[in-house]
């Protein structure tokens, strides 16, 4: 009997059936046995074998019946199984992303059905799987050209500090190969690769901000500087509000020209200011000798004039000093010859310095300084005597005539930092500009005093060379106050 083209329900009530007509036929077979047995003469020679032959019968076709039984329990669960066997085998492979299964049940139209439909589906999920892993993988090899494009090398980084992607420029300046970076551990390449080193261990210590200092690579048999930036990379969370942090990005942009420019400049100015010291001092030792009453006396005029050109003379020495300062720290020259000071010893110097000026214009120095209770210095005293004076001369020449300044020194953080100041009451500075006053060649705009603008920020490079810190308070109209602090 072929069962596959049936479908189940046909089957299951065949099989009962045929079950069924055999147990029909069983009983109506033993009842006319019987029955037979009871119409004939039970003595008769002929019952004997006539019983016998019944029994054969009965026996061999109850036996049948019972084969047939038991072959169709059999076959019935396993025909009913199979197809859903393979329906499930199917639905494994497509949830194991392979669409490329297909189904042939057999046993009836529903599962002949159901083959077509579940074809229909992975045939479809098929499609939308190639388009949207093409499409995928399109946009993956998009954004690999764009960032293999831009000729600064960027490095991104998932949270474990695993390499996500790494331009061609990159890989040059680090000297590494794709095949060996990508998806590998940063921190495990960078325990052979110096450059990686600093990058990693820059973005543990100040992940999320500009390096300051400028990276100095040594590549293609020349020195690079390269600026570090970090970057976190950010995306919403599950919520699809809140912001999470899935890596870093590390960008290296290369400022060796502004580098090489910078270091010109720095050594432009250097040897002019050098060269003109010489000239200016001469000018000024002419100038002493003419003023000198044994070569002759100057009239009025005269008189005035050489005290102008005493002043601009002066003038052009100290932009010539500071220009030459600066260009000290700028090329990493600045060097400190530090020894124990009195901090009233600076104090005093910036005094001297400053006494013809404060004359001149009416300014009364005020001294803060409780002798007893104020440490000692270890500086390089002619550098913090610089900035001593600096920021008087500055409190003199901001301030209004026939008004006071104060200079003074205290001790702070439990007798570990010395603390001078130089207060003055004149015009007071916005606080827009509280921080770029310590720029080189920055004035606040409208400034008419004369001046060039390079005095607060080598004072602050001088005072941060001994590890200090130069600060100001001030505010418009009431004046301002200049604090550097440093180790006792
Ligand atoms: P310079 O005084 O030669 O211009 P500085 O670097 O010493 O250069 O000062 C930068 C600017 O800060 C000045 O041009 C001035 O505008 C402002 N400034 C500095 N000190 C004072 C002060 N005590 N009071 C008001 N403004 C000041």
């Amino acid at each position: 009997m072929k069962m596959n083209g049936m479908n189940i329900k046909a089957k299951i009530a065949l099989t009962i059936g045929v079950l069924v007509s055999m147990i029909v036929l069983l009983v109506a077979l033993s009842v006319a046995n019987l029955q037979i047995l009871t119409a004939t003469e039970p003595d008769s020679p002929a019952a004997g074998p006539g019983l016998n032959r019944a029994l054969i019968w009965i026996t061999v076709i109850g036996g049948i019946c019972i084969l047939i039984g038991i072959g169709m329990l059999i076959k019935l669960p396993a025909s009913i199984n199979s197809p859903i066997k393979q329906l499930a085998d199917g639905i494994l492979e497509i949830a194991n992303h392979n669409y490329d299964v297909t189904l042939n049940l057999k046993g009836g139209e529903e599962l002949v059905e159901v083959s077509k439909n579940f074809n229909r589906m992975a045939r479809r999920l098929n499609e939308y799987h190639n388009s949207t892993l093409s499409d995928l993988m399109a946009s993956k090899r998009y954004m690999e050209t764009i960032i293999n494009s831009i000729n600064e090398p960027i490095i991104g980084l998932d949270n474990e500090m695993n390499i996500l992607f790494i331009n061609h420029e990159a890989l040059n300046v680090l000297n590494l190969k794709r095949e060996n970076v990508i998806r590998k551990s940063a921190q495990e390449i960078a325990m052979s690769n110096d450059l990686l080193r600093r990058l990693v261990r820059g973005l543990i210590e100040e992940g999320g901000k500009v390096k300051k200092e400028p990276l100095k690579i040594y590549a293609d048999n020349k020195e690079s500087y390269f600026q570090v930036k970090y970057m976190d990379i950010t995306m919403p969370g599950k919520d699809g509000v809140t912001m999470e942090k899935r890596g870093n990005v590390v960008l290296l942009k290369n400022i060796t020209e502004f580098q090489e420019l910078d270091t010109a400049k720095t050594t432009f100015i250097s040897t002019i200011s050098h060269e003109l010291k010489t000239p200016i001092s001469a000018i000024m030792m002419s100038l002493q000798l003419l003023e000198d009453k044994r070569v002759g006396h100057l009239n009025p005029e005269q008189e005035e004039l050489s005290n102008s050109i005493r002043e601009n003379s002066e003038r052009l020495l100290s932009i010539t000093g500071e220009l030459l300062n600066m260009t000290q720290v700028e090329s990493g020259k600045l060097q400190l010859k530090p020894k124990i000071t009195k901090p009233i010893e600076l104090i005093e110097y910036a005094i001297k310095a400053n006494r013809v000026q404060a004359e001149k214009f009416g300014i009364q120095i005020e001294v803060e300084y409780p002798e007893d209770k104020i440490g000692k210095l270890f500086v390089d005293s002619e550098k913090i005597a610089w900035v001593l004076t600096n920021l008087l001369s500055n409190a003199i020449r901001y301030s209004s005539e026939n008004s006071r300044v104060i200079i003074g020194a205290r001790q702070v953080n439990g007798n570990k930092e010395i603390e001078m100041y130089v207060r003055d009451f004149g015009k007071g500075i916005d606080p827009r500009y509280h921080n770029s006053i310590f720029e080189h060649y920055f004035r606040v705009p409208g400034t008419k005093v004369q001046g060039s603008g390079l005095g607060l920020s080598i004072s602050r490079d001088f005072v941060e060379a001994h590890g200090g810190t130069l600060t100001v308070e001030s505010e418009i109209g009431k004046g301002s106050c200049f604090t550097l602090r440093l180790k006792a």
